[in-house]
């Protein structure tokens, strides 16, 4: 590609983003196709001689873009959202035609730099003391798998990495049923073994751990020879906004010299606004918090932030230069390849940084207020209607329901997957499931960055016409 070329397919590329995000509304929210139909479009083995730009382009349009889900349609109602705000997407793209690599403070200053600096806006934007180191992993799940490592060596005397864990006493880790897979997933990866994971009953409409039940585990595992090592909390889970209770939690931790990690992956970044903090209330007892910038706040994927209180525990277990830790952080220098699992890092603080300043902590806490009101007014709209029930009561965000007409019969499962199907086949909205002890529900979460309050009531038309049409 010679650099007229390039500049001429980077402006085309920007101008099809730009009409691709006007015409979303038009568009299915879930992708229609049928599995195998996409890769069925793209031949078998690679071409041997160059093709053109025009060609591939088009093959692209009327080839690949009819297997996408919208992820940034309006009425993306379904999971969490993944909100890349215009302006991040800008930012990206400058990220992109750079393409540097991040890892060491020297291989980019900037990149270093500019992270520090503009996690500690965010971290004072969150209300969280200071104290927090923040860094950004690519994702929650490398967040969380890092806050474990960091756990078990800390429990293990830092000998973990280098003796294995075959000799060493087993480990114990608490958590309730509601935190999120990528829980399980780095308890299995850093060797501690998924039975290792206690699970601690929830209780109330929070569906928060029960402290009592805690202690008692905890004290029969020690009684069994155990060493109980971590204590995960969830702020918002993903099933149904599941939240403990950090202030009952933050105690149990320190009493028990248990590392205390705080999931908030989707719920982080509403606490930018004060008057939600309460769902985090006792933040300060977290050794570890993730949130993902990637979800509500508008940060394009990925962009996860962690922050720590002590990151030399955390540069202890993964940098692989153990006499740098002597002056960490003392010449001013941080390598923040050492602060996470893998080595190579992009430059993903440019993003937030134009984020923050372009939309203002104002204008992004006005969209998640908006999100959050407008979210509760739906879930009062179903509530009105004879034949909906609210199952899970508004996190946030973030509800439950399940259509229950009269007559239905046992089997409001089978009929709500109908619903469900049926929904997001229609194509104007989309939803996802869970199941919240033992029945078939359907989630609702409004978030995405351009969704407005025409488009939520929209789905309230969209679920209750194709629920009676059944
Ligand atoms: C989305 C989510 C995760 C996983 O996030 P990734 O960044 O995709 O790894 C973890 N925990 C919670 C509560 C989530 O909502």
């Amino acid at each position: 590609m010679t650099e007229d070329e390039f500049r001429a397919w980077s402006h085309r590329a920007a101008d099809w983003g730009a009409d691709y995000r006007e015409g979303l509304r038009q568009r299915p929210v879930r992708a229609q196709t049928q599995p195998g139909e996409i890769a069925a479009k793209v031949p078998a083995s690679p071409p041997d001689s160059a093709e053109a730009m025009e060609t591939i382009f088009a093959d692209f349009e009327r080839d690949i873009l009819p297997g996408m889900t919208h992820w940034q349609h309006p009425r993306f109602f379904a999971y969490f959202p993944a909100n890349a705000a215009p302006v991040s997407v800008i930012a990206e793209y400058l990220v992109t035609a750079m393409a540097a690599q991040c890892m060491l403070w020297q291989t980019s200053p900037a990149a270093t730099e500019l992270e520090t600096r503009v996690l500690d806006w965010l971290r004072q934007g969150l209300g969280l003391p200071e104290g927090y180191h923040g860094v950004i992993q690519d994702s929650a799940s490398s967040a969380t798998l890092a806050a474990v490592l960091t756990l078990r060596e800390r429990a293990l005397a830092w000998r973990g990495n280098a003796d294995g864990l075959s000799g060493s006493p087993r480990l114990r880790v608490y958590a309730s049923g509601e935190v999120h897979t990528s829980i399980d997933r780095a308890i299995w990866i850093a060797g501690i073994g998924g039975d290792n994971l206690v699970r601690i009953p929830v209780k109330g409409p929070a569906r928060a751990m029960d402290p009592d039940a805690l202690k008692a585990a905890i004290a029969a595992d020690r009684a069994a020879g155990y060493l109980p090592a971590g204590l995960i909390a969830c702020v918002g889970g993903t099933g149904v906004g599941g939240t403990d209770d950090l202030t009952e939690l933050g105690p149990i931790a320190r009493d028990n010299s248990l590392f205390l990690h705080v999931d908030a992956a989707w719920a982080g970044a509403a606490m930018i606004c004060p008057e939600f903090r309460d769902h985090w209330r006792g933040i300060e007892w977290a050794d570890s918090l993730v949130l993902n910038p990637h979800k509500w706040l508008g940060a394009q994927f990925d962009c996860s932030v962690q922050y720590i209180r002590d990151p030399e525990s955390l540069v202890r277990t993964l940098a692989i230069r153990p006499d740098y830790l002597k002056t960490h952080g003392k010449d001013g220098i941080i390598n923040y390849s050492e602060w996470s699992v893998p080595l190579g890092r992009r430059f993903r603080a440019l993003k937030l940084w134009f984020l923050i300043r372009a939309h203002g902590l104002d204008g992004l806490r006005q969209m998640i207020r908006n999100h959050v009101a407008w979210a509760q007014e739906l879930a009062e709209r179903l509530r009105g209607e004879p034949d909906f029930e609210i199952v899970t009561e508004p996190m946030l965000s973030l509800f439950s329901f399940r259509y229950r007409p009269d007559g239905a019969g046992a089997d409001l499962d089978a009929l709500n997957q109908r619903l469900i199907s049926a929904i997001n086949d229609d194509g104007r909205i989309y939803l996802t499931q869970t199941m919240v002890d033992g029945r078939f529900v359907i989630r609702f979460q409004a978030g995405q960055f351009d969704c407005t309050r025409e488009d939520v009531m929209m789905a309230f038309d969209v679920i209750t016409e194709i629920a009676r049409g059944l």
